[in-house]
Parts: C-alpha cells; sequence; structure tokens
C-alpha cells in the first residue's frame, strides 16, 4: 500500500513536530488532540516553526503555505480512518496510551501500521492492546522534531519484519536517520540519557551546584550542547518522570528511583518549557 496520508494523534510539541516533517516530505496529515484550542496550539506551532525557516531562507512563503495546507487537525478520532500510516504522539501513560490503541484499532483500516513515539512504554504492551501486534512499533522522535536527525525504531515481541522496513524507509524520507532498539524500558535512548538527567536533578536536591552551575559542567566539561536541566524543562518535566517511573518499575532496580524534586516540580505544575516553569523560569 502507498502511504499518502499519515495520521498523527497528540498536537503536543511532539505531534505537532512530527506533522510539521511530515508535511514538508510531502504527505497529507490529520493531527488530532482531545480539545479544539489544544489542535490549534499544534497548528500554531508549525506555522511559526515554518515562519522561522521562511526567516532563514530555506523555504519561500509559497513552500509555507503549500506544507500548511497539507495539514488538517481535529478533534474526531474517527478521522483517522482515513489514514494510511499513523504515529500516535499522546502524553506518556500507559493505561492512555492502551486506551488509545485499543480504540485506533476499531478505527484504522486493518492494513494500516499504528506506530507509538513513547519514549519509554513497552512496545509489545501497546500492541496487545489490538488485533494487529504484527502492525505495531515503536517510531520515537527526538525533540525538537523538525531538527534532530534521529529516529529509534523499536520492534515489539509480534513486529513483522514487512512493518520494520516500512518505518525505516518512512523515517528516510522525512529525511531522518533511523536506528533499530529492542523493545526494553526506555530502548537505547532514555536508558540512558534519562538516568543521567535524574542524576544532575539529584544533585541540585541535595545542593551539590545551582541549576547553572550544573548545566555549564555537562555544557563546557563534557561538550554537551545543553545542560541536561534545560533539556529536562525542554523535554517536560511531567514526561521526564513517566520515563523514570517506566525504567524504576521495569527494572525493578532502585537505582533508577525518580528525584523527590522532580515528583514535587511535577506536583506543583512546573512542567518545563511548555508551562514556562521549571529549572528554569520562561
Ligand atoms: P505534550 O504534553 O506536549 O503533548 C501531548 C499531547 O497529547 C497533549 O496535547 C494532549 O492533550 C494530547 N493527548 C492526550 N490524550 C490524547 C488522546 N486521547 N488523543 C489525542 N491526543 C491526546 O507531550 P510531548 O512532549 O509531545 O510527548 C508526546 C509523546 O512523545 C510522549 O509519549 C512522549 O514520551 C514522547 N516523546 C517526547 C519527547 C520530548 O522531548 N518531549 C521526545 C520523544 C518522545
Amino acid at each position: 500500500m502507498e502511504i499518502k496520508t499519515i495520521g498523527v494523534v497528540g498536537a503536543g510539541q511532539m505531534g505537532s513536530g512530527i506533522a510539521q516533517v511530515a508535511a514538508h516530505a510531502g504527505f497529507q496529515v490529520v493531527m488530532s488532540d482531545i480539545a479544539e484550542s489544544l489542535v490549534q496550539k499544534g497548528l500554531a506551532t508549525i506555522s511559526k516553526n515554518l515562519d522561522r525557516m521562511m526567516e532563514k531562507g530555506k523555504i519561500s512563503s509559497a513552500k509555507k503555505d503549500e506544507i500548511m495546507g497539507r495539514v488538517i487537525g481535529t478533534i474526531r478520532t474517527e478521522e483517522m480512518a482515513k489514514v494510511d500510516f499513523l504515529v500516535e504522539a499522546a502524553t506518556e501513560n500507559e493505561p492512555l496510551k492502551l486506551s488509545i490503541f485499543k480504540e485506533l484499532d476499531q478505527i484504522c483500516r486493518k492494513e494500516v501500521i499504528l506506530s507509538s513515539n513513547t519514549s519509554s512504554i513497552s512496545i509489545t504492551k501497546i500492541a496487545s492492546a489490538t488485533q494487529r501486534p504484527s502492525k505495531v512499533i515503536g517510531m520515537h522522535f527526538m525533540n525538537p522534531v523538525p531538527v534532530m536527525q534521529l529516529v529509534e525504531i523499536i520492534r515489539g515481541l509480534q513486529t513483522s519484519q514487512e512493518t520494520f522496513e516500512v518505518v525505516k524507509s518512512l523515517a528516510e524520507k522525512m529525511g531522518k536517520t533511523p536506528v533499530e532498539a529492542n523493545d526494553s524500558p526506555g530502548f537505547i535512548s532514555n536508558r540512558i540519557l534519562l538516568p543521567m538527567i535524574n542524576e544532575a536533578i539529584y544533585a541540585l536536591y541535595e545542593g551539590v551546584g545551582t541549576p547553572e552551575a550544573i548545566d555549564t559542567v555537562m555544557k563546557l566539561g563534557m561538550n554537551h550542547p545543553m545542560g541536561p536541566l534545560a533539556l529536562a524543562d525542554l523535554i517536560g518535566l511531567d514526561t521526564c518522570l513517566a520515563i523514570m517511573e517506566v525504567l524504576h518499575k521495569g527494572f525493578g532496580d532502585s537505582k533508577y528511583r525518580p528525584c523527590p524534586l522532580l515528583k514535587k516540580y511535577v506536583d506543583a505544575g512546573y512542567l518545563g518549557k511548555k508551562t514556562g516553569r521549571g529549572f528554569y523560569k520562561y
């Protein structure tokens, strides 16, 4: 089946980024969220990103209109009946993802591949919510999607080779470099990144350094382009906590326990850049 239309469930920072990159690559896109205001916010993010590309002379204004013209926003999940491929990029929460996949399995045509942009949740478990486990796969984009090269591709226990090949070639069509990872909590990327971020939060919690000092050490001392606390703010502290909880539960090892300060910030609604406050103020 030729893939012409891609469905994106969730219009947050990742969903809007995936929709942008897919539309830029020439696909029609249907992007959904649970409220009209969130759909509009996602569309506005895409428009702003494309404006920035225009200012830098990377695309013309006609190209921007063409890309925007390929993205349809909706709050009706039933619209996903017309898509040829789907990427789910809703909030990082296992019961939520299971219920979304159960619903999508009813709505999407049976030959359609259902992929998840989850950062850490088992693809095998997500696939079990559907009647098409061979067509469920992890397609893990990095943040910000239009900028970052990597897509981690994760096969569940029952994912078919054909599904894997389709997703690999789709990632390449979107201008990305795919890397395969096994289905294990946090896959490769967040198995390594999140414990480092969590440790940086512990260093702050225990008064080892200020946020600025911790981030500067990692930038100037380890040549990281961004400090771990600023990166946590970019990812979203709710997402960071959800990933640490998946690692902690999945491995049953206390080394993955989320820092109490991370929990406290999430409880306070300090979710990072997206809410204007995290380890830094925005
Ligand atoms: P976000 O909070 O910016 O957006 C999530 C969106 O999903 C919200 O707009 C929410 O309203 C929507 N949503 C919730 N339930 C829904 C439903 N039933 N149907 C449709 N939409 C629904 O979060 P995000 O950072 O975009 O993360 C989304 C996914 O991408 C998560 O699984 C996350 O782990 C993963 N991810 C995040 C990053 C990152 O750096 N933030 C990187 C890679 C992957």
